[in-house]
């Protein structure tokens, strides 16, 4: 039913965690930060359609924390509740149906934006794929070019900006439908014309979802029904955007 909740999360990483993708000087700083705890005690719930905003310094766990839902790690200790059921009582598939993740780096594998897009529902229709282009506002690029939904994504493909593939994503998402949406930082990189349209087509895919929005910003997340402030693995501050404001 979309609800979520954390119980006293604890975590650490595992040593021999993945650290293929850090650079040499990265790996010596992973190998001290392996052995602390990156969560120490977090505990909140999302009520179903409520969005939680987290926001606070690199490195203080979001989105570690926002892993711990779809059950790419495993808590240390205590526990994750998604519509009440203990994600390692619920099955990876159901988890995945449940949950959509959009990141700052798009993840578009496949060739064309149909395949892209079929991903998420492989029977839709070409009418749902028009549909879900349009909540994202992305579906009139789109129809422009010569190939519509046969246009390819990758390399030798038509180059698609930074917010345009992150609208082709957030289509996908709403193909999907899922009850439970976390955004990690999805307009970071952005310049401020392509977040704006980034952050109209998220409006339209997170209404009536429960929301978990990983933010840098303050100002990004004003409408959200609590943020949590997170710094070295534990939430030091929670309100709503004026309350925060209020104190500083
Ligand atoms: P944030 O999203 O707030 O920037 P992260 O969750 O990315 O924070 O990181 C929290 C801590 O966990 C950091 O100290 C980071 O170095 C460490 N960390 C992140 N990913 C890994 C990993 N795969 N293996 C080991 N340590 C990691
Ligand atoms: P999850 O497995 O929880 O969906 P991922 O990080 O694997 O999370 O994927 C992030 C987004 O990319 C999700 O919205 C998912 O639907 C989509 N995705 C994952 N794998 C593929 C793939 N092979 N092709 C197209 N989209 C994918």
């Amino acid at each position: 039913n979309g609800r979520v909740e954390l119980r006293d999360v604890r975590f650490r990483y595992p040593s021999g965690a993945d650290v293929s993708l850090a650079s040499l000087e990265e790996v010596a700083t992973l190998d001290r930060t392996i052995s602390e705890p990156v969560l120490r005690g977090v505990s909140f719930t999302a009520e179903p359609g409520q969005m939680v905003a987290l926001v606070g310094p690199s490195g203080a766990g979001k989105s570690t924390l926002s892993m711990l839902i779809p059950r790419v790690y495993d808590v240390s200790d205590g526990q994750v509740l998604v519509g009440g059921v203990d994600v390692r009582d619920a099955t990876l598939a159901s988890l995945r149906d449940e949950i959509g993740v959009v990141t700052q780096d798009s993840h578009l594998f496949h060739e064309s934006i149909r395949e892209n897009l079929r991903y998420a529902k492989p029977e839709a229709t070409d009418d749902e794929l028009w549909t879900a282009l349009a909540g994202a506002q992305i579906a009139d690029l789109v129809r422009s070019l010569p190939d519509g939904l046969d246009t390819t994504v990758g390399e030798r493909g038509y180059r698609f900006s930074g917010g345009e593939k992150q609208r082709i994503a957030i289509a996908r998402l709403l193909l999907k439908a899922p009850s439970i949406v976390i955004l990690d930082e999805a307009t970071a990189h952005l310049d401020s014309e392509s977040e704006a349209a980034v952050q109209r087509a998220l409006s339209v895919a997170l209404a009536g979802r429960t929301a978990l929005v990983i933010a840098h910003r303050l100002s990004t997340v004003r409408d959200a029904d609590q943020i949590l402030v997170l710094d070295g693995g534990r939430i030091v501050e929670r309100g709503r955007h004026d309350e925060l404001v209020a104190v500083g």
